[in-house]
């Protein structure tokens, strides 16, 4: 994929590889990059690790392997349902710190925090993003306890993820380890220093295009017309990912004419040909008429591990059909 084609893919996870310097190595059992001392005072309140009320309003995490993916894969469903009151959450699971082609370490992890943090601000979400250094993730015992205690703090109904078969090995085992607290989530005796859920939540998985060993099936497709220019936004505060190119940019590229345009348009028709080629399960929600007039969406597909919902209880958890 090259840069300026906005594709399916992240540009975080572009091209990557090279040493780079190893600033936030964390050896905490859950770190966190966006402490106090870490992030600007206009951006901690996104980061702070506050669990919302029980109010009985919607409880939700998403995960993504860098500081852009949920983002890329939630952000319209993320403003639909903060803008009803609901409770989101966008955790990246590895801090990003290989995810520009000049600049590396703490000093990248840091600038990609505080922009996850603006785009947050946008989107009405609260986001974390954990110490771990980008493409080093791997789905060990400890990371698996830390994504569960995630899911346990926030007391998730729904919980959303990458597939485990993704291009990207930090994608994969973002899925194995969300996929790996699937029930574990429940069983009191696993991490017993977090309370367990009650019930097992709805898992559900982002859209992608691999086909092996079985190609994304969606469950459930949200049109996100009302938020599209919000979700611009936010990924136009992504601004070392999509305007500077992240790994696979240059500098030549930030001077590219109208760059700025071309990243929202590149956003703009990713999420119209979401709503394309999903338009079946559009009108299996929405009704043909009212699906046919979609323009932007977003898809999801159920988790086997997770709790199995009916489609009535998808259409509570998802409550913008009547919309
Ligand atoms: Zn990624």
């Amino acid at each position: 994929m090259k840069h300026g084609q906005l594709g399916w893919i992240c540009f975080a996870c572009l091209g990557a590889g090279a040493v780079l310097p190893v600033i936030l190595a964390g050896t905490r059992p859950v770190p966190i990059l966006s402490s106090a001392a870490a992030v600007e005072p206009a951006t901690q309140k996104a980061t702070q690790r506050t669990v919302p009320p029980d109010d009985g309003k919607l409880r939700i995490i998403c995960f993504g392997a860098h500081p852009d993916d949920c983002e890329i894969q939630a952000g319209g469903v993320a403003a639909l349902w903060s803008a009803k009151g609901h409770h989101v959450k966008f955790v990246s699971v590895t801090n990003g710190d290989i995810g520009h082609w000049r600049d590396a370490g703490g000093p990248l992890a840091r600038r990609r925090t505080a922009e996850v943090e603006r785009a947050a601000q946008i989107l009405g979400n609260a986001t974390e993003v954990l110490d771990i250094h980008d493409g080093e993730l791997l789905p060990t015992l400890e990371n698996r306890r830390t994504i569960t205690r995630l899911i346990r703090e926030w007391k998730a109904d729904i919980v959303m993820s990458h597939r485990p078969n993704d291009y990207h090995p930090d994608h994969r085992y973002t899925g194995i380890l969300v996929q790996d607290s699937a029930y574990m989530v429940a069983v009191p005796f696993f991490c017993p220093d977090t309370p367990p859920l009650k019930s097992n939540p709805v898992f559900l998985f982002y859209p992608d295009r691999f086909q092996k060993p079985n190609p994304f099936q969606p469950d459930i497709a949200v049109a996100i017309d009302k938020v599209i220019d919000k979700k611009l936004d936010a990924l136009d505060v992504l601004e070392s990912q999509f305007f500077e190119g992240g790994a696979e940019g240059s500098a030549d590229l930030m001077k590219q004419p109208d760059r700025r345009r071309t990243v929202r348009t590149g956003f703009a028709t990713r999420n119209q040909s979401t709503a394309k080629r999903f338009r079946a399960k559009l009108a299996d929600w929405y009704g043909k008429d009212p699906a046919d007039k979609v323009q932007y969406a977003e898809a999801f597909e159920i988790c086997e591990y997770g709790r199995r919902p009916t489609k009535e209880e998808m259409g509570r958890l998802f409550p913008f059909f009547g919309d």
